[in-house]
C-alpha cells in the first residue's frame, strides 16, 4: 500500500474529486508517524492530526503496484511530469524509500524526487545511486532560533549536511523553507541567499495550521510577508539581486528591493507561482480553494499578477 495525495489520486483516476488545478507532479507519501516532532507537522510524533494528513492535504492509501501503473499512464498522457516521495522518519523509512524509488524507475522514466531527511552523506549517495533526481531537505526554518523552537534537533548539523550535499551533487539538492514559523523576513531572505549561493533549488511554503498539531492555533503568515519573500526568492534565485541590495527595518521587515526595473520583472507573475523543482506545483498544499493564494499552481492572469504586486505593500 502507498499513500497518494488526493489531487494525485484524482489525476490517476483513483478518486473523482473536482479540481480547479491538477498537480503536475505525482505526490506519494511514505508515511507512518514520524520520530521527529516538528510543531507544524501533521505526521509529527506528538501530533493528534489524522495519520492521512500532511499539511492540509489528505493522502488516502492505495495498492502500490496499481498506483505505480497509473503513474506510468499519467506520465505517458503528459499529465504528470515528475514524481515526489514525501517521506516521514518512521521505522524502516530509508530502505522503503529506496525500494519505491527503484520501483518507480522500473515502471516509467519520470524524474523522481524525495523529500526526505537523510542521516548522513552515505544515505545521500544511496538515494542518488537509486535514481533520485532531487533530494528535498526539509530545513523548513529560516535560522537556528526558529529551528530549535519549532523542529528541535541540531541546526548546524542539518545545514552542514545540506551544504555538503549541494557541493558534492550540484543540481540535485533542493531545500524547503516555510514562511510563518516565527522568523523575521530578513532571516528568510538571508537563508535563501545562502542556499542559492550553494546552487540549491528553493521551495517556498507558507505555514499552514493543521488541527491536532502544536501550532494549530498559530495564524498563517500575512500575505504581504509571503509576497515579499516570494519576490526575494525569485530575484535571488534568478541572480537579479542579492540580499544585500534589499532594505530591512530594524525589526527585520523587508522595506524595499531597491531594484528600479522591478515592475517589468514581476509583470509575468512567475515570482508568485509555486517554487521548487521543475513541474512541482503543489496545488492547494497551503491554500483553501477560494482562499488566500500563497503559491499559484499555474500561470497568473494579469489581474492576479496586479493584485499580487499590490499585496507586496512596498513601493516598486
Ligand atoms: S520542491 Fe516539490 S518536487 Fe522538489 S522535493 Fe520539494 S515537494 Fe518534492
Amino acid at each position: 500500500m502507498i499513500n497518494v495525495s488526493t489531487g494525485t489520486a484524482a489525476v490517476f483516476g483513483l478518486d473523482n474529486i473536482k479540481m480547479d488545478v491538477a498537480p503536475t507532479t505525482g505526490y506519494l507519501m511514505l508515511g507512518g508517524r514520524c520520530v521527529m516532532d516538528c510543531a507544524f507537522c501533521a505526521q509529527a510524533r506528538s501530533s493528534q492530526a489524522s495519520a492521512l494528513k500532511l499539511s492540509r492535504i489528505t493522502w488516502p492509501e492505495f495498492d502500490e503496484s496499481q498506483t505505480l501503473a497509473l503513474l506510468a499512464k499519467a506520465v505517458e498522457r503528459g499529465d504528470i511530469r515528475r514524481c515526489c516521495l514525501q517521506v516521514t522518519v518512521a521505522e524502516g523509512y530509508f530502505q522503503r524509500t529506496l525500494e519505491v524509488i527503484r520501483a518507480v524507475r522500473g515502471t516509467c522514466n519520470v524524474p523522481v524526487d524525495a523529500a526526505i531527511l537523510p542521516r548522513d552523506m552515505a544515505q545521500v549517495e544511496e538515494l542518488l545511486a537509486a535514481g533520485v533526481d532531487h533530494i528535498g531537505f526539509g530545513l523548513d526554518a529560516a535560522g537556528e532560533r526558529v529551528f530549535q523552537r519549532v523542529k528541535g534537533g541540531n541546526w548546524a548539523q542539518s545545514v552542514s549536511l545540506i551544504e555538503d550535499a549541494a557541493r558534492r551533487f550540484p543540481g540535485h539538492v533542493a531545500v524547503h523553507l516555510i514562511v510563518g514559523l516565527g522568523e523575521k523576513e530578513q532571516e528568510v531572505a538571508e537563508v535563501i541567499q545562502r542556499m542559492h549561493d550553494l546552487g540549491l533549488i528553493i521551495g517556498l511554503f507558507a505555514f499552514t495550521p493543521v488541527r491536532g498539531t502544536r501550532m494549530e492555533d498559530v495564524s498563517p503568515p500575512p500575505i504581504s510577508t509571503y509576497r515579499r519573500m516570494q519576490v526575494a526568492r525569485y530575484l535571488i534565485a534568478n541572480d537579479l539581486a542579492r540580499v544585500g541590495n534589499f532594505t530591512f527595518s530594524t525589526a527585520g521587515q523587508l522595506l524595499s528591493f531597491d531594484l528600479p526595473p522591478l515592475p517589468e520583472i514581476l509583470a509575468d507573475g512567475v515570482a508568485f507561482q509555486t517554487s521548487g523543482c521543475p513541474d512541482c506545483n503543489r496545488p492547494f498544499y497551503n491554500e483553501r480553494p477560494g482562499g488566500t493564494m500563497y503559491n499559484y499552481p499555474k500561470p497568473l492572469t494579469s489581474q492576479q499578477t496586479k493584485a499580487a504586486i499590490e499585496e507586496l505593500e512596498v513601493l516598486i
